[in-house]
């Protein structure tokens, strides 16, 4: 049985932009590798996010692990809980704890002007000191923290980058159900991250990022909450031994409770500054000892939110030369039949500055194919318009890469 490999290229897909001369960034990026996976291989449309779901990353990358999110989806932030080996109780709902930039009593930027993992910690050192009343802050990477609290698992919550320029008021915590729990929950919670805008705002940390002229986090923004999910073994489920390469807790969360190992990379970092070739060189190195390995790149996406064409283009050429060039040249003799897929989890047109729920195209290659489509390039069109695989849902991919 060959070794497979999917590469996720975080938020990769894209619609037509003018100013690119009617193309998409992955039209006009510079990829020889992509395509060179696309002409030998065969492709189609992979429908990650089931209807009535939100369109994020979590949704998107359970479905391509094979874990239908209508059944084992509970929220974001349980997820990265996982990720950070925190053990959630029965009780417990774990928000997603974004520091972001409030501007005028709106909300300014989802990152905090992307605030350091050292800033955060101390941020966060703060906020379990002077707001640790209602649970717990616990610090992860640059503005991804989280919040573990009893409150509000059925609050309705706006993910951050969802709701850039918006006025903070109209998306604060609300009652799903309206019962007197719900509202007295919203009622606490939002008071919790007016209050932290107090406490951050004049905090030394944000003094310094604003005298360097850069932007302050100085709000927590909660959302992305649940309780602890039940995931099934990824080997007893897939029949494969796998593991992880990500910067991101959301997929090393997944990871982590879906019982995979995670392949510590040295200097990768979820943004445009990554180890990409250590990315590529682990993976193949990986490919030895696992039958499975699951490759995920945040960069790109975070250029789509920025809303950056320039570089979501330069981060795609990276992602195919440093990464995915540098995996294909480390594979040994053995490992060269190996079963490659690669796809975004979900676009993130530049033009909307957030995911949207088209299906994603996918192209998979491999020396066992026995029956190639005439794909000539690696883009959105052309896999729609030439993959012979048609659409099919997320959770169906590995089941699909096994039978080939
Ligand atoms: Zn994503």
């Amino acid at each position: 049985m060959p070794k497979i490999a999917i590469f996720i290229a975080d938020g990769m897909a894209d619609y037509k932009i003018k100013e690119l001369g009617n193309k998409t960034p992955l039209e006009a990026a510079h990829k020889p590798n992509l395509d060179k996976l696309a002409r030998q291989g065969i492709g189609g449309l992979l429908k990650t996010i089931p209807d009535n779901m939100g369109a994020g990353s979590d949704v998107a990358n359970m479905s391509i692990l094979g874990y239908a999110p209508e059944k084992y989806y509970t929220g974001r932030g349980p997820i990265e809980a996982g990720g950070l080996g925190i053990k959630l109780k029965e009780s417990d709902v774990a928000f997603r704890c974004n520091l972001i930039t409030e501007q005028s009593g709106r909300i300014h930027d989802y990152s905090g002007g992307h605030v350091t993992t050292g800033e955060a910690r101390e941020l966060i050192k703060t906020l379990n000191r002077e707001l640790g009343k209602l649970g717990k802050f616990y610090a992860s990477v640059s503005y991804r923290n989280l919040f573990i609290t009893k409150l509000g698992a059925g609050l309705i919550s706006t993910p951050p980058h969802d709701a850039l320029g918006e006025k903070i008021s109209s998306c604060l915590l609300k009652p799903g159900k309206n019962s007197k729990e719900e509202k007295r929950d919203a009622k606490l919670l939002n008071q919790l991250m007016l209050e932290s805008k107090e406490i951050l705002e004049n905090h030394s940390i944000n003094k310094k990022r604003i005298s360097k002229k850069k932007l302050p986090a100085n709000m927590i923004w909660l959302w992305g909450q649940g309780k602890k999910p039940r995931f099934e073994n990824f080997r007893r489920l897939h029949g494969l031994s796998g593991a992880v390469i990500s910067a991101v807790d959301i997929i090393r969360g997944m990871a982590k409770l879906a019982g995979m190992d995670i392949i510590k990379v040295p200097g990768i970092t979820g943004h445009y500054d990554t180890n990409y070739e250590g990315k590529g060189k682990y993976a193949a190195k990986a490919l030895s000892k696992y039958d499975f390995i699951y490759v995920h790149v945040e960069a790109i996406d975070e250029a789509s939110h920025a809303g950056d064409m320039e570089m979501k283009i330069k981060t795609i050429e990276e992602f195919d030369r440093r990464l995915l060039g540098k995996f294909l040249d480390s594979l040994n003799k053995e490992q060269e039949d190996c079963i490659i897929a690669v796809l975004p989890d979900h676009f993130t047109p530049i033009s909307m500055r957030t995911h949207a729920r088209d299906p994603v195209p996918y192209v998979i290659s491999s020396k066992a194919l026995r029956k190639k489509d005439s794909l000539a390039k690696y883009t959105e069109e052309e896999i729609k318009s030439k993959g012979s695989l048609g659409v099919k849902r997320g959770e169906e991919l590995i089941r699909l890469l096994q039978r080939l």
